[in-house]
């Protein structure tokens, strides 16, 4: 027996016991037996990771290795867009120029979406519509012989959900500046998304018709905060237009042209497919439809798609104007049909080989997922930057700064950026990408977690809905009520010198589906994890409809009859809270780690 050479099998990340049995030819008893032994309680169908497996397997005298598939998941969604490192992998001579993907971005009733609906109907002909059923949000137009892609979905909320996932979803932004009302604050934050993500700006400067519209006024309040308008000898094309009365469109259109000219927009229609979701949603009827922008290659009916954590193979593809098309080239926004799940706005769109391979890379990625959310993802704090600055993964510390009143943030802002000029070494930047009055909002933690930015609150407090997507996003945010010790602190961690600070870090996610009463007890609630994994030693947030209800300890975990100590996304459970029984169907358990991140 000890003689015996021992065979070698490929397994995927995770694999169910029924396939293992099947690969190294044993009875799947005799594999829960295995697993049993080694204190893993699995059923047949139970997904068991790659290292577990491999542990059974040498048991049963198999050698296992993680197959090797064609590596698309080489992906590292850092600062730098992997569609951008994807493209440079290109060869050169096969780049072309592509049509500009733009996005308009402004203050709340400014005008973005007139303005988007008066380039549409200006721009493509009545009755072109005809065959529309889906909504898709975006649409190309042609301009003096060139194309235009429009994305449509005003509000930076979609631009920084690509941002976030690494995606570079638009190569010029619009901002829209009403003439009657100026810079505002959503101005400024999306000038802040647009300035963080290196894309050109045009200013629309909208509403002229008004009279009470005071463009010069507008122009000094742009040049304040660093858009000099051209006519100003600044580099910002700033263009007067209004979206109701159709003036200056043409205008804004040469000068999107004119910014596309100067800067390399290139793709290889021939190359790997590279897209990015923008929306999907499900349709009763159709199944799952995504509004994809395809951004290098072709794509085409038939190929098998992955994005995020779904896939499948495209059974239709539609353009812009509803009309069926059977393939689509770098900057066509179209909406497909086919994928198994829906994926989130942001996430990559790559081309596969086949069916088996998608399920491999999602089963590889819910892995990594759940992977990072135990506590590989290293969120970016002030305690790590110094450690990751070090091993050269950050360069500079990004804040966002939010203060009370002006009066407080203008000493705290000047004070870090002369920190930044003080550091003789030249070391560490202190980069703020942006500084505002007022509560922290979800957008602030949407700008933070797009750009490995850390949040830092003077005399505020964060929205509700901030402090949810901070926890998810694992965006760090900092509350100080005296200036002197967020400047302090800030200083430390350019130094490496910070004491350690609690993270947590949310494990998994399960949804509410029954209630029951138990004698005593109280009420309990079964549930079925949705996401990752419920720990019986974490903690639980009870949320509903985004709001927090509850935080405590898990009193009991059931999976069935038995106590457990984790059960996984997928399975059912009965979970107790220690001190709150009031769960409503439709409540999400979300349940996290809290643990201390070292300092050095
Ligand atoms: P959004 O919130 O930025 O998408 O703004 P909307 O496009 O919804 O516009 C807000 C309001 O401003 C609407 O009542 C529009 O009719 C109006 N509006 C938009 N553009 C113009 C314009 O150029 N001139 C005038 N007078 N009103 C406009």
């Amino acid at each position: 027996m000890a003689e015996q050479q021992e065979k070698t099998i490929e397994l995927p990340a995770s694999t169910t016991v029924r396939d293992l049995a099947e690969k190294i030819n044993a009875s799947p008893i005799d594999i829960i037996k295995v697993l049993m032994a080694n204190g893993v309680m699995a059923n047949i169908n139970q997904q068991i990771d790659f290292d577990t497996a491999a542990i059974v397997a040498a048991e049963l005298g198999f050698e296992a290795t993680l197959e090797v598939i064609d590596q698309i998941e080489t992906e590292d969604l850092g600062e730098i867009a992997l569609w951008r490192r994807l493209i440079a992998d290109e060869d050169e001579a096969d780049l072309v120029r592509r049509p500009p993907v733009v996005t308009i971005l402004g203050h709340v009733d400014h005008g973005k979406t007139s303005l988007l609906d008066s380039i549409r109907s200006t721009s493509v002909q009545e009755g072109e519509y005809g065959g529309i059923t889906q909504h898709i949000s975006a649409y190309q137009i042609e301009h003096n012989g060139k194309t235009i892609s429009f994305l449509d979905t005003p509000g930076h909320a979609a631009f920084t959900a690509m941002r976030s996932r690494g995606a570079q979803g638009a190569d010029i932004v619009i901002l829209v500046v009403a003439a009657d009302d100026g810079v505002m604050p959503q101005t400024k934050e999306a000038l802040n998304h647009a300035k963080a993500a290196q894309v050109p700006i045009i200013v629309a400067l909208n509403k002229i018709d008004k009279q009470n519209a005071n463009p010069d006024r507008v122009k000094q309040q742009l040049a304040e905060v660093g858009l000099v308008p051209d006519e100003w000898d600044g580099d910002t094309i700033v263009v007067p237009v209004s979206a109701t009365e159709k003036i200056g469109l043409e205008d804004l259109l040469e000068a999107i042209l004119l910014v596309a000219d100067n800067i390399e927009i290139l793709a290889n229609p021939a190359g790997k497919l590279i897209g990015t979701v923008i929306e999907a949603e499900r349709d009763k009827a159709k199944g799952v439809m995504a509004t994809v922008l395809v951004q290098n290659g072709t794509l085409q009916v038939g190929d098998t798609l992955i994005a995020g954590l779904s896939h499948g193979r495209i059974r239709a593809m539609f353009d812009f104007r509803g009309e069926p098309i059977e393939e689509a080239g770098p900057s066509t926004p179209i909406s497909v049909m086919g994928l198994n799940d829906v994926p989130n706005a942001g996430d990559l769109v790559r081309r596969v080989d086949s069916d088996k391979v998608a399920r491999v890379i999602v089963a590889e990625r819910e892995e990594r997922a759940k992977d990072a959310r135990i506590g590989q993802q290293r969120p970016v704090t002030l305690e790590t930057m110094f450690e990751r600055f070090q091993e050269g993964q950050m360069r500079e510390l990004r804040l966002i700064i939010k203060a009370d009143v002006q009066g407080s943030l203008e000493p705290i802002v000047s004070s870090l950026q002369e920190m930044s000029a003080s550091d003789e070494e030249g070391k560490i930047r202190v980069n703020i990408l942006h500084s505002a009055t007022g509560n922290i909002s979800e957008s602030d933690i949407d700008l933070a977690a797009a750009s490995q930015a850390i949040v830092m609150g003077f005399n505020v407090q964060a929205d509700e809905a901030a402090r949810v997507t901070a926890d998810r996003e694992g965006v760090s945010i900092r509350f100080y009520n005296i200036i002197y010790r967020l400047t302090e602190d800030v200083e430390k961690a350019l130094k490496g010198m910070l004491a350690p600070e609690e993270v947590i870090t949310v494990v998994g996610r399960a949804e509410v589906r029954a209630l029951f009463k138990i004698p005593k007890t109280g009420f309990i609630a079964g549930c079925r994890v949705i996401e990752g994994e419920i720990l019986r030693n974490a903690q639980i947030r009870v949320l509903r409809n985004d709001n927090l209800i509850y935080e405590g300890d898990i009193s009991s975990l059931k999976h069935e009859k038995d106590d457990v100590r984790e059960v996984r996304a997928g399975f059912e459970c009965g979970i107790a809270l220690r001190g709150f029984d009031a769960f409503e169907e439709g409540d999400i358990l979300e349940c996290f780690t809290r643990k201390l991140v070292k300092a050095i």
